[in-house]
């Protein structure tokens, strides 16, 4: 059997916390653990809040912690040529349309539904799932948005892609066997942008492909998030990592940990006089 490949793959729009290193750690241990690799990629495809120096201060905090990986890093700015290549494959089976309402327009459209008997369907993130341009808008009002060169994004037909695919699409999650996906439940995501030719979505599966990432190992809050890696899998012919998606550190107030929050970024930590043995352990690790 080849040996298996971990990766950790943060986003530079922000300082790392104590959540992240918990995340890499546990990468690079599995790794050891297992005779494999652990792989770093950057995932800036945000390329306005993910800055250099945010990436440079990502990657000293991260061998602070003493961690080592391999070289060269996947940087994921630099390969938007050929996220556009598995969008276009999307495109020639039909999968994908140009979206055009706007936030203020979806969130006016969706406080009118939730007004009535029936609230709109939310994503598993929370977000309202997509209504479509024909529920909102008039086909004069489509037309004219069209023409006027307005921003757009482009999602997939959710329906069409399960239907495609199959209904019995699942994934295998480490202590928990095999988990049904249920892709359905986001609507038609985003899969890139008028101006960014790719989505968090769509680059994370043709990258860990592209890596041979066998064992994806991440936080509990992308779990959901693997029914539509799983749907873009199959349709793009990748191959099914496995999985397994780990606890979340927490505030004292049980709160998910913010890249914006200071007390536990690793840069605070360490100008504290925090050693990286001590945030080991206070992870528990
Ligand atoms: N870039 C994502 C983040 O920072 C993680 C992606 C993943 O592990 O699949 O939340």
């Amino acid at each position: 059997m080849n040996s298996p490949v971990y990766r950790f793959a943060p986003s530079p729009n922000g300082h790392l916390h104590l959540g992240h290193a918990y995340s890499a750690i546990l990468n690079d241990e599995a790794a050891k653990q297992n005779g494999g690799r652990f792989l770093l990629r950057i995932e800036d495809i945000d390329t306005i809040r993910c800055t250099p120096q945010l990436q440079e201060d990502m990657l000293e905090d991260l061998k602070w912690l003493g961690l080592h990986w391999e070289t060269p890093v996947r940087k994921q700015s630099v390969h938007f040529d050929e996220y556009a290549k598995a969008l276009e494959k999307l495109q020639s089976m039909d999968l994908v349309y140009k979206a055009y309402l706007t936030r203020a327009q979806i969130k006016r459209f969706v406080a009118e539904k939730d007004a009535s008997d029936t609230p709109w369907p939310r994503d598993p993130d929370g977000a309202p799932l997509y209504p479509g341009d024909n529920s909102v808008l008039s086909e004069q009002e489509q037309e004219a948005q069209q023409n006027s060169g307005a921003p757009y994004a482009l999602r997939l037909n959710m329906a069409k892609a399960i239907e495609l695919a199959g209904a019995s699409l699942t994934w295998n999650e480490a202590h928990h066997g095999t988990i049904r996906a249920e892709p359905a439940a986001w609507g038609d995501v985003v899969l890139a942008r008028k101006d960014t030719p790719t989505s968090y979505h769509l680059s994370v599966v043709v990258d860990d492909a592209l890596q041979g990432i066998t064992h994806v190992l991440r936080g509990k809050d992308l779990y959901h998030a693997t029914s539509v890696h799983r749907l873009l899998q199959t349709l793009l012919d990748l191959p099914e990592p496995h999985y397994e998606h780990h606890d979340l550190i927490l505030d004292e107030t049980g709160r998910k940990l913010a890249k914006s929050a200071k007390d536990t970024s690793l840069r605070e930590l360490r100008a504290s006089g925090t050693t990286p043995a001590q945030v080991r352990e206070k992870l528990g690790l």
